[in-house]
């Protein structure tokens, strides 16, 4: 299957992303957290004046699930989902002024200041996944839609996307985490306990639960 480019501007920050030397790789699950969160919103607002929504406050939840044997980590939510354009349009780009700031300082070289939490006063956003992982997967049913879609790009060469199999409305990012380096090891991700304490760091002012699932292998 052909794969799709991204558009300019994101390759290049998604290319800042994978090759950045920047050490807080974590706060990755910041921003896949929060993103979680805000499509929860969305839904749950929706939920207030749409009956067929089905879902009351109490029933949403993000979820996330490490599975050792398959060397992934993923972070679901029963949120608002996206259907293929809105799939195309938001992980396509680059969304917000944030990851824009956060491109203008890193081609500055200001990321490589003694302020070790440069990165964390800008939202950086879905591709911060790439830091992480070498193939990111996202599996996403919009709300209103019977058709779900798999995105999965492993980096700046592009994405594709096709049409797949999901039982309920939400989205699933799935990380193929990065093999350990001698600096970086990635799979602390998939160990318990050190996930359980950087969730509780990135889920400040998260209003719906945070479930983890644990594959033992
Ligand atoms: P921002 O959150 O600042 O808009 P991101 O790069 O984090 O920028 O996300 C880009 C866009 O992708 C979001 O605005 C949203 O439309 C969409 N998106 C990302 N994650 C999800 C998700 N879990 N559910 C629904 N939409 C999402
Ligand atoms: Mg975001």
């Amino acid at each position: 299957m052909a794969k799709k480019q991204f558009k300019a501007e994101s390759k290049r920050l998604l290319e800042l992303m994978i090759h950045s030397i920047y050490t807080n790789r974590e706060i990755f699950l910041r921003e896949l957290i929060s993103n979680a969160s805000d499509a929860i919103d969305k839904l749950c607002y929706l939920s207030l004046t749409d009956d067929k929504v089905g879902l009351g406050r109490g029933d949403f939840a993000i979820t996330i699930t490490q599975d050792k044997d398959a060397g992934t980590l993923t972070v679901s939510d029963n949120g608002i989902g996206m259907d293929k354009q809105a799939l195309e349009e938001n992980l396509g780009v680059i969304a917000k002024s944030g990851s824009l700031q956060f491109k203008e300082n890193l081609e500055k070289g200001e990321e490589k200041s003694d302020d070790i939490d440069i990165i964390g006063q800008f939202g950086v956003g879905f591709y911060s996944a790439f830091m992480v992982s070498d193939t990111v997967t996202v599996i996403s049913r919009a709300y209103g839609s019977d058709t779900a879609y798999k995105w999965v790009s492993s980096g700046a060469d592009g994405y594709t996307i096709t049409e797949c199999e999901k039982d309920t409305v939400g989205t699933d990012i799935i990380m193929k985490l990065k093999a350990d380096t001698e600096d970086e090891h990635y799979s602390q991700y998939l160990e318990e306990w050190p996930l359980r304490e950087l969730i509780k760091k990135y889920s400040n002012y998260i209003r719906y639960p945070i479930q983890m699932m644990v594959t033992k292998s």
